[in-house]
């Protein structure tokens, strides 16, 4: 068997088009222009080529950005005053905090100022709490992504059993709390798994994302399989990988994705996706 290969990107694409569309609706039927704030602490470098990736996504899909880039040393009690700020202004739809924050600055704090209902990368406590009744208010973008990529590849989930491998708070929890809201039978693994391939041999869908590279190797995949690899990980040669033997696991799934092109387009994607959900909410439209 050779596994057919998810082209997230061309999904992102169309997905982006469709977004594009219903922002121009949204401006040109109910004057809202829809807007996101992405506020960013310090000069880390990867945090800062993140940005301009989300603010570039941004201005291609019609959505309004503002970046409030702070020093490093910027006491967290002003981060506050700006959330609130931020908070109050009908024109923000969207409040993006860039992680990771400089060390005296304590995330949870900031993470829970956030106005719920513009908490578009769904990091607040309440987004987090209602991933386990299926209440949030905005979904984790990378979790959310891979849902997107499975439920455009017609991926049967109900009563599948799905092994979701790392436990982190941003992608391997929320991932698997999404897909047992689907009613799939969900498996979480992590680096105190005892013999992880024990586990990942049953999965009919495999979600990988401990950052490892190599981690996903044939012999741990069931046959058929549909493997979805968020990892994402920069080899000494300067090659961008996940966290599945690509070459050899293709061979025996029948759905995959590549790293890059796979799941990674779809994170800024749902960024989007999120900023434009809340500004049609606000226009009475109650979207996907
Ligand atoms: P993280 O916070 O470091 O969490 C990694 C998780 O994997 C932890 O739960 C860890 O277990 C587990 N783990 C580590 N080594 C393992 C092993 N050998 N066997 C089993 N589990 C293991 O990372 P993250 O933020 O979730 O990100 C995970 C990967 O996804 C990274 O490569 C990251 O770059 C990538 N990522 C991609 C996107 C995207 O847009 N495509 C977005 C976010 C992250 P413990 O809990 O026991 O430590």
């Amino acid at each position: 068997m050779t596994a057919r290969i998810i082209d997230g990107k061309a999904v992102a694409r169309k997905l982006r088009e469709e977004y594009a569309s219903r922002v121009q609706t949204l401006k040109g039927e109910h004057g809202i222009d829809p807007g996101i704030a992405v506020i960013l602490v310090g000069d880390n470098a990867a945090s800062q080529v993140y940005v301009r990736n989300k603010i570039r996504a941004c201005q291609e899909t019609g959505i309004r950005s503002e970046l409030f880039h702070m020093p490093a040393d910027t006491p967290e009690s002003q981060l506050l005053a700006r959330i609130d700020a931020l908070n109050a202004d009908p024109h923000v739809h969207g409040i993006l905090v860039q992680l990771p924050l400089p060390q005296h600055i304590d995330v949870s704090q900031v993470l829970e100022r956030i106005a719920v209902d513009k908490d578009v990368d769904g990091f607040h406590l309440y987004n987090v709490g209602g991933l386990v009744t299926g209440n949030t208010v905005f979904p984790p973008c990378t979790p959310y992504g891979v849902q997107k990529l499975l439920e455009h590849e017609n991926v049967k989930i109900e009563g599948q059993n799905v092994v979701v491998v790392g436990a982190s708070n941003i992608v391997g929890k929320p991932m698997a709390l999404m897909l047992m809201q689907q009613d799939a039978t969900v498996c979480i693994c992590h680096k105190k798994t005892r013999d992880l391939g024990q586990f990942t041999l049953l999965a009919d869908i495999l979600v990988v994302a401990a950052g490892v590279p190599g981690l996903i190797v044939p012999q741990m995949v069931k046959t058929g399989a549909v493997v979805i690899d968020v990892g994402i990980n920069r080899l000494p040669d300067g090659r961008l990988v996940g966290d599945v033997d690509f070459e050899g696991v293709r061979k025996k799934a029948s759905l995959i994705s590549p790293v890059p092109g796979g799941v990674g387009p779809m994170t800024i994607t749902m960024l989007l996706h999120n900023t434009l959900i809340s500004a049609e909410r606000i226009a009475g439209i109650i979207g996907d």
